[in-house]
């Protein structure tokens, strides 16, 4: 059953790269896009990769899925332009967590409520930025200043993932049962993701993990860790001397052997603080977008990628 479903699966997504290497000749507007043609039962807009990824999985050939965060492009400052705003009011259903990317709260605002879906909620964000980059249990906080990064949490993203599967069943009612046939499939590839993560680190020497940006607090809550961000949540808030001569120290104190950049943002800070500490530079990817920079084609090649990372930077057996 896995395996034919895998088959089916794989087949898809071949179709889809074909359509989309098809489409790029008709202009930048068709990038990401879509899953199938223009019979499609639903046209869906998602925000950024991890939205798109779990609509395109959990849609299949029945949808297709544009994304506004265009591939290579950091997606926290997205700008959305006035096609792309014009775009998103013919299509079927918009997708995205509120409280990540202002330019897509405030479109979605504009659209009709029952064209649009803020995950937000499902994807249980309890986390908030602290003193010293690093993350505490969000209190009073209003949700924009919540810890949005809840995809590099499997647990999480399979809320998320059910969530969506229960509103493309709603809007295309014939296809319900696909839906929840691929719902279930995710989310047990996310299920197994997640026994993987917590096997692969639950001995490690190190645990503190010193990040480019803080996008891995759900991460590191789950798995005993202690997060400390270069950056704040966004990685546009560049840190200050003092902050990067604090992390520097702990660095030191703790015998933190590696830092970690990302691919979408340049490495300079971590370089920084890796070479006045004589700790290495490793890539622990947000996967808040894939390019060729990335170490794998979707998400969960790029998450296993981030174990092995892990595994060698924080000095797990
Ligand atoms: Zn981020």
């Amino acid at each position: 059953m896995s395996r034919s479903r895998t088959a089916l699966q794989a087949a898809a997504a071949s179709v889809a790269v074909g359509l989309a290497l098809a489409s790029c000749a008709a202009g930048p507007a068709a990038q990401g896009g879509p899953s199938t043609g223009g019979d499609a039962a639903l046209r869906i807009a998602t925000s950024f990769y991890p939205i798109e990824y779990a609509a395109q999985q959990i849609g299949g050939t029945r949808v297709s899925v544009s994304v506004l965060t265009k591939p290579g492009t950091e997606p926290h400052d997205l700008e959305l332009s006035a096609k792309d705003a014009a775009d998103l009011r013919t299509d079927d259903l918009l997708l995205y967590a509120k409280g990540f990317q202002p330019a897509v709260d405030s479109a979605a605002g504009l659209l009709e409520p029952g064209k649009v879906l803020d995950v937000s909620a499902a994807a249980r964000l309890t986390l908030a930025a602290g003193p010293d980059g690093t993350e505490q249990p969000a209190t009073a906080q209003p949700t924009a200043a919540r810890d949005p990064h809840f995809w590099l949490d499997p647990e999480r993203y399979a809320a998320v993932a059910r969530l969506v599967g229960e509103r493309l069943a709603k809007a295309d009612p014939a296809g319900a049962q696909a839906y929840q046939r691929a719902t279930t499939a995710f989310v047990a590839k996310l299920d197994a993701l997640d026994a993987e993560l917590t096997r692969g680190l639950a001995r490690c020497a190190v645990r503190d993990l010193v990040t480019s940006h803080a996008a891995f607090g759900y991460l590191a809550q789950r798995h005993g860790f202690t997060q400390h961000g270069i950056a704040g949540l966004s990685p546009g808030a560049e840190p200050s001397a003092g902050a990067l001569a604090r992390l520097t120290d702990l660095v030191r104190s703790r015998h933190v052997t590696t830092i970690y950049q990302e691919t979408l943002v340049q490495p300079q800070f971590a370089q920084t603080v890796a070479a006045s500490t004589g700790a290495k530079v490793a890539t622990l990817d947000p996967l808040e977008g894939i390019t060729t920079a990335s170490a794998g084609s979707d998400y969960f090649e790029v998450m296993r990628a981030n174990l092995a990372a892990l595994r060698a930077g924080q000095q797990c057996r």
